[in-house]
């Protein structure tokens, strides 16, 4: 059984059909890369996944799980969790701060405002470990909107993982990177497939092959192609629609 079963996922905007009926399936253990040109829908279908956005048809199971109806804290709760494409972390707290929140926040399962504990040994134990498997912690005290911007999105990552999702979702998490910043999310990348399945959206194609064990292909909503990452890569439909761009 797969661990995320996508199936004829709809999603509108008045003409627009942004999602058309999309289905994919992700392994669990697998990184499976979702790329297609802008505008492709690629996000949406991050927001339909994660809960953000109402899906206008369509089923989405995680573990067996139906999770089309459920709140995205919900689907959190459920073993989802979600990078956006925009970094979401709080610039005006500490590395520190934004994982003992992240930490605290999983525990009650909640998104309401916390005030952070940090005399707690166990919560500092855990956001430690999410800054070592993110390779922050020499960032441990700095507030966070003054980190660089490859160490902000990797403290978005840590803060996604606090979750322990089953299923990571990652929009872009290599955007605005210089190359060895990218090289060093490729690596904490591959080092998260140990515990977790990851959908991975990425226009580094260097970084897509390198990581990628499956890829679907969007093109104006739909589902162009799927394969592995070899299939993918030497599909000649593929490169005339995209890589050749
Ligand atoms: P991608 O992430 O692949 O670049 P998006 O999912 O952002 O693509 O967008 C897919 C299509 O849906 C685009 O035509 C976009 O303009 C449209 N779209 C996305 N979000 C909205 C929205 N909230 N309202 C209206 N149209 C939207
Ligand atoms: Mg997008």
């Amino acid at each position: 059984m797969s661990l995320l079963l996508i199936q004829n996922l709809v999603k509108r905007f008045g003409a627009i059909t942004a999602t058309d009926h999309v289905s994919l399936e992700v392994e669990k253990g697998e990184i499976h890369a979702l790329i297609g040109p802008n505008g492709a829908g690629k996000s949406t279908l991050v927001h339909l996944i994660s809960g953000l956005l109402p899906a206008d048809g369509g089923s989405l199971q995680l573990d067996g799980q139906e999770l089309i109806h459920l709140a995205p804290h919900q689907r959190v709760a459920a073993g989802l969790s979600r990078c956006f494409q925009i970094t979401s972390i709080f610039p005006k707290l500490t590395v520190a701060e934004n994982l003992l929140l992240a930490v605290q926040a999983h525990q009650a399962n909640s998104f309401r405002w916390f005030k952070v504990r940090d005399k707690d040994a166990e919560l500092k134990a855990k956001a430690w470990e999410l800054a070592h498997r993110m390779q922050l912690e020499s960032e441990w005290n700095t507030v966070a909107g003054t980190l660089p911007h490859g160490a902000q999105r990797k403290l978005d990552v840590a803060l996604a993982i606090a979750a322990t999702p089953k299923l990571l979702l990652l929009d872009e998490p290599m955007a605005g990177m210089g190359p060895a910043e990218s090289e060093e999310m490729v690596e904490l990348i591959q080092q998260l497939r140990k515990d977790m399945a990851i959908l991975l959206i990425e226009h580094d194609m260097d970084a897509v092959f390198q990581l990628a064990d499956r890829i679907t292909v969007l093109v104006y909503g739909k589902v162009f192609a799927q394969g592995t990452a070899e299939q993918i890569q030497h599909d000649p439909r593929v490169q005339a629609v995209y890589l050749g761009q």
